[in-house]
């Protein structure tokens, strides 16, 4: 039995689907406060927090869980300027407490939910795991001090655990029966659809960057793609594989493209404003997933920037219909 805590958010459920439809056995933790009980799709759920170590005991007591899979966290970068404290208890010490339940009960396999963000303002790109970790966010920190925390546990424990690093998270399942859904939303893709659906402004933040077209360039990466990747690090564990590894396609695509596509997919007369540069935003962020491809055994098969952004418009489409 795996334990997805956090299975109810955007990636966690994408990948609790792809467990189950793996004929494996799985089972949520999710204290619904972001993520959503119709994203369970019928799946098991335990209602709890992912810092209460004794949900967490009750849990591993009742199941015999072989493998954790941790999505639980806070991830909006600017509210984790404004809201440090709450970031670290939830990414922090939320990540300390499962893991103690997991000593506890003699679970060993863990697949991390961490991100882009640990590596901060890139000196290169693409990036490889390798490059240096300098977050630029209270948000960056506490995914990078919750990967140190699992290293730790990993040197002095015997635990062993994979650490995915997600570029920029994007589309939806391509059946429309999962999506993204954040409250507020604040990512690119769905932001420009919720706009051409009437839902909200939409403007470019920045086009003066030091890129071909001025705007900032993204890795974005299919959700089902990551969710694959998760699936695949749950093998690599059993064979004794661990480590961080970039979830990443290797092609950057511009804010600009992105719009183009989003023209495109939706065939909306569609050409937002240029607003000043957001806070913090790097120029280009781009994966080297070379690692992933080579330990993993994982290649994204629905990354290419179309079919990311038709799968999102269908799930946003079907989402403001059943309203
Ligand atoms: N972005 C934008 N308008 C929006 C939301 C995002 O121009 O309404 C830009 C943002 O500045 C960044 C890119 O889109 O360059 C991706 O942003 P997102 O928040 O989706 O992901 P991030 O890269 O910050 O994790």
């Amino acid at each position: 039995m795996v334990l997805v805590v956090g299975g109810a958010g955007y990636v966690g459920s994408h990948t609790l689907l792809a467990l189950r439809e793996a004929g494996r056995e799985a089972i949520a933790l999710d204290d619904l406060s972001r993520g959503h009980e119709w994203a369970l799709l019928g799946a098991p759920l335990v209602r709890a927090d992912v810092t209460d170590l004794e949900a967490l005991r009750y849990v591993f007591g009742r199941h015999q869980v072989s493998a954790v899979l941790h999505f639980a966290g806070l991830i909006e970068v600017g509210e984790s300027v404004k809201d440090p404290a709450g970031f670290y208890h939830a990414n922090v010490h939320g990540t300390w407490c499962l893991l103690e339940a997991m000593r506890e009960a003699g679970v060993r396999d863990l697949v991390f939910s961490s991100t882009a963000a640990v590596y901060g303002e890139p000196e290169h790109t693409p990036i490889p795991e390798m490059h240096p970790r300098n977050p630029t966010s209270p948000y960056g920190d506490t995914k990078l001090a919750a990967e140190r925390l699992i290293q730790a546990y990993e040197a002095a424990y015997g635990f062993r655990a994979v650490r995915l690093r997600y570029f920029n998270a994007a589309g939806a399942d391509p059946e429309g029966r999962l999506g993204e859904a954040h409250d507020p939303e604040t990512h690119l893709i769905p932001r420009a659809l919720l706009s051409v659906l009437g839902r909200g402004q939409f403007t470019v933040f920045g086009d003066d960057y030091p890129t071909p077209d001025g705007t900032c360039v993204r890795d974005y990466v299919h959700v089902c793609d990551l969710a694959a990747a998760h699936v695949a690090a749950l093998d690599a564990l059993r064979r004794g594989e661990s480590g961080a590894f970039n979830l990443g396609t290797g092609r950057g695509a511009s804010v600009r493209e992105v719009v183009e596509a989003v023209r495109a997919v939706t065939g909306a007369d569609f050409s937002p404003g240029v607003a000043p540069r957001r806070p913090g935003d790097p120029a280009v962020l781009v994966a080297d997933p070379g690692l992933a491809g080579s330990v993993l055994g994982w290649q994204p098969q629905r990354s290419d920037l179309l079919t990311v952004v038709e799968d999102a418009w269908r799930w946003h489409r079907r989402s403001l219909q059943a309203d």
